[in-house]
């Protein structure tokens, strides 16, 4: 990988799952590489009420961590009212910084769609409570996404982390001015029209993520991913915008902190 240490921003891995369940052996060894690599802050998303307490936990050892409480789509069957009670519980806590991740996945369907609806709904209502924004994953399920935000104008603020639409649905959500952020898919050589996409979201609302340990990009495509990793992402984009990594490092920066309001360690 290319030295980005002279970038001053640094960048965000805005959606990282570095957990235990994922990097048991070397989840320290991981997090301290992706320092040494120049990212200066990542978001570890929550996925269900059971992760809760180890990412606590992680934000209280690193500084630059933070999180966010959430259910993912594929466990919405879970939702209650006792779950909301305990991300509630845990909306205390100062490194807190979203709701998610939250939303719809109709290509897996591993709960049933009306599960998926049920828990979302009752996740923007947590985001709405205590002021906080959403980080959505949604997969073949845009028209959905969209009539579900069409139920609260102008009061919802995100992500759509690991993007795949294609330049249509950037279009079509453009009025929500939520945020894309763009994973290792975007590397992939036959995902053109996902690239087509990353050219026309707004500088000031992109994002990067690795979404580790998934979807490691091009040229590691295959290993585990790992935020250090996040890299390539913006190397990528810049490639298809025009434009140098330092530019997108420093966007995604900016912009990663606007939306989830942390503070700038330069
Ligand atoms: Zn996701
Ligand atoms: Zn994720």
């Amino acid at each position: 990988m290319q030295n980005h240490s002279y970038i001053p921003s640094g960048i965000i891995d805005s959606h990282a799952h570095v957990v235990r369940e994922f990097f048991s052996e070397d989840q320290q060894e991981v997090i301290e590489r992706a320092f040494a690599s120049n990212v200066k802050q990542l978001i570890n998303p929550g996925i269900n009420g059971d992760s809760i307490a180890e990412l606590c936990e992680l934000t209280e050892k690193y500084q630059e961590i933070y999180m966010a409480v959430g259910l993912h789509p594929h466990e919405a069957s879970a939702w209650s009212d006792e779950l909301k009670g305990r991300f509630k519980e845990a909306l205390k806590h100062s490194k807190v910084v979203a709701i998610g991740e939250c939303g719809l996945d109709f290509y897996y369907n591993n709960s049933e769609p009306a599960a998926q609806v049920a828990a979302l709904h009752g996740q923007i209502q947590l985001a709405l409570e205590f002021s906080k924004p959403l980080i959505i994953h949604c997969r073949d399920a845009w028209n959905e996404i969209a009539e579900i935000f069409d139920q609260y104008p102008g009061a919802l603020k995100g992500v759509f982390h690991c993007f795949t639409g294609d330049p249509k649905t950037v279009e079509m959500l453009d009025k929500y001015g939520f945020y894309t952020s763009f994973s290792g898919i975007v590397t992939f050589p036959k995902a053109k029209e996902l690239q087509e996409a990353a050219k026309l979201v707004p500088q000031d609302r992109l994002m990067v993520e690795t979404d580790c340990p998934f979807l490691a990009p091009q040229p590691v495509r295959g290993k585990r991913n790992e935020p250090s990793y996040v890299w390539h992402v913006a190397e990528k984009l810049a490639e298809l915008r025009g434009t140098t990594v330092s530019e997108i490092a420093a966007s995604c920066s900016l912009n990663t902190r606007r939306l989830f309001g942390l503070p700038d360690p330069a």
